[in-house]
């Protein structure tokens, strides 16, 4: 999000007392296995009462987007119904997937209130497979990117920086860009929920990320907003149960759903009073950005992300050696770039 509109909204949400968004946890189920995924897979899915109750607290509560999340929320067996409610209640819906299967009537694609956020791993069906543990995963993705954009819906994707072997997200990008289709670049690969940091040997070495970098470049670098002026108005990490809250299939409530510290459940209490709670308060005092982060000259380039960090050290609130490690190779490549 542009910087200036996120510091707008944090500041407005915490002002207000109300917030934007609320994420849904659909379920924890998902086709694929990914190598680096940071949930733990299991066949939990929300129920209709459970759902139903966000979506009414959630429009109480004077949020105005919703997004669907996993596991995989295809993987739903009430994926339809959702969706169609959720636009049918004016808002707007982000769905975060795989998009391996895209299964909802052509109208609810195209429709103008509904966005496909979706994950693209590997750079073909073979470093795909090796990445997601599926057949034909990439290919598929793909297809079924291409569809949702000749059907007008909205799409953006989001490519992994997985230094799996012969993988060449580069080439991915530069298609996305010949299509024109927008997309964003996860950088940093985290420690899983359950302490499983197996797959950190496939996080981008600084030649990987540079090959990256240099066909992304221009756009990227746009996308981050990156000025010399680098200016930090809010002490708050993010807007994880500040400008948004997180729900989870058994009707938990967190700020986030990478920040799984847990305020309430949805069936005793609602998102409302979770708000003006005291645990909340608590939790925004502790969610705040690092001393040496407020002054840090390469914030601007910085993918830091709170629940990332407390999966990586422990604790959210400290700074991540890996978090400055990718910002130094994107500012120094910019460096390198503009001196050419
Ligand atoms: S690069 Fe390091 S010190 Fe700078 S903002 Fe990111 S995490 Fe903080
Ligand atoms: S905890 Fe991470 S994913 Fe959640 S809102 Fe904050 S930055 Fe975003």
């Amino acid at each position: 999000m542009e910087g200036k509109l996120w510091d707008y909204l944090l500041s407005k949400s915490s002002r207000e007392g109300k917030i934007n968004s609320v994420s849904i946890e659909i379920t924890r189920d998902c086709p694929f296995n990914c190598l680096h995924c940071y949930k733990t897979k299991s066949p939990a899915y929300i129920s209709e009462p459970v759902f139903f109750r966000i979506i009414k607290q959630a429009e109480d509560a004077g949020a105005t987007s919703i997004s669907f999340n996993g596991g995989e929320p295809f993987s739903h067996y009430n994926i339809i119904p959702f969706t169609e409610e959720v636009v049918k209640k004016g808002f707007f819906l982000t769905i975060l997937t795989n998009g391996f299967n895209l299964e909802l009537p052509e109208t609810l694609i195209s429709h103008n209130a509904l966005r496909f956020q979706i994950s693209i791993y590997g750079s073909d069906d073979k470093t795909s497979e090796f990445i997601t543990g599926v057949p034909e995963s990439f290919s598929r993705v793909m297809k079924n990117i291409l569809r949702i954009r000749d059907l007008g819906g909205e799409v953006s994707v989001t490519v992994s920086a997985l230094e799996t072997p012969e993988n060449e997200p580069w080439n991915v990008i530069s298609f996305l860009e010949k299509e024109e289709i927008p997309w964003n670049l996860t950088d940093v690969i985290s420690t899983s929920e359950n302490g499983d940091g197996a797959h950190l040997i496939y996080r981008p070495d600084e030649n990987f990320l540079m090959k990256i970098l240099a066909v992304a470049g221009p756009m990227y670098f746009k996308e981050l907003n990156v000025s010399s002026d680098c200016k930090v108005n809010s002490t708050a990490a993010c807007g994880a149960g500040v400008s948004s809250l997180a729900v989870n299939t058994s009707g938990d409530v967190f700020p986030c759903l990478v920040f799984q510290q847990k305020l309430g459940n949805i069936l005793s209490e609602n998102l409302k009073t979770i708000l003006e709670s005291k645990k909340l308060a608590e939790f925004r005092e502790s969610n705040i950005l690092p001393e040496k982060c407020r002054t840090c000259n390469l914030y601007n380039f910085c993918s830091r992300c709170p629940g990332t960090v407390r999966y990586d050290l422990g604790q959210g609130n400290v700074v991540n050696p890996e978090n400055c490690r990718i910002a130094a190779i994107k500012n120094k490549f910019l460096v390198y770039s503009e001196g050419k």
